[in-house]
């Protein structure tokens, strides 16, 4: 079936989804860092990757990544039309984050990487788990 958007709408449409879809999952993981007062990191800082937070102090870099675009195992979907373009830019997306994992990792950074899915009520104890076992860890 052919595309129903121009290319220059499907862009647009796209980059709102992009937009909405991260900042919503950003904002639910600070909120959730908020209500356990959890404090000393900052919001996309301008270093490699541009993480969605860290610690510096303890070099941690988090990456708050959403199911579709970063193609989570569990509720990744590549839209039926306009499979093939889909597929690549899903795969970029997915090749771009293990490279700036693995660059972070090369700097002596820990990187966490927490799924849009892992910020619903269920999955934040786990998540939180993680984070202060990172938190802990020696620096
Ligand atoms: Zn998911």
């Amino acid at each position: 079936m052919p595309d129903v958007f121009t290319k220059r709408k499907r862009s647009e449409v796209m980059a709102r989804i992009r937009g909405r879809g991260n900042k919503e999952t950003e904002l639910a993981f600070a909120a959730m860092l908020r209500q356990h007062s959890i404090t000393g990191w900052r919001r996309h800082p301008d270093m490699l990757g541009r993480p969605d937070f860290v610690f510096r102090d303890h070099r941690l870099a988090i990456f708050v990544d959403g199911c579709f675009w970063h193609c989570c195992p569990r509720h990744s979907k590549v839209p039926t039309n306009n499979r093939e373009f889909w597929q690549r830019k899903l795969k970029r997306n997915v090749d771009r984050d293990r490279l700036v994992t693995k660059a972070l990792r090369a700097k002596g950074w820990h990187v966490l990487r927490v799924w849009e899915h892992d910020l619903g009520r269920c999955g934040q104890a786990k998540c939180l788990r993680r984070l202060s076992r990172l938190l802990q860890a020696p620096r």
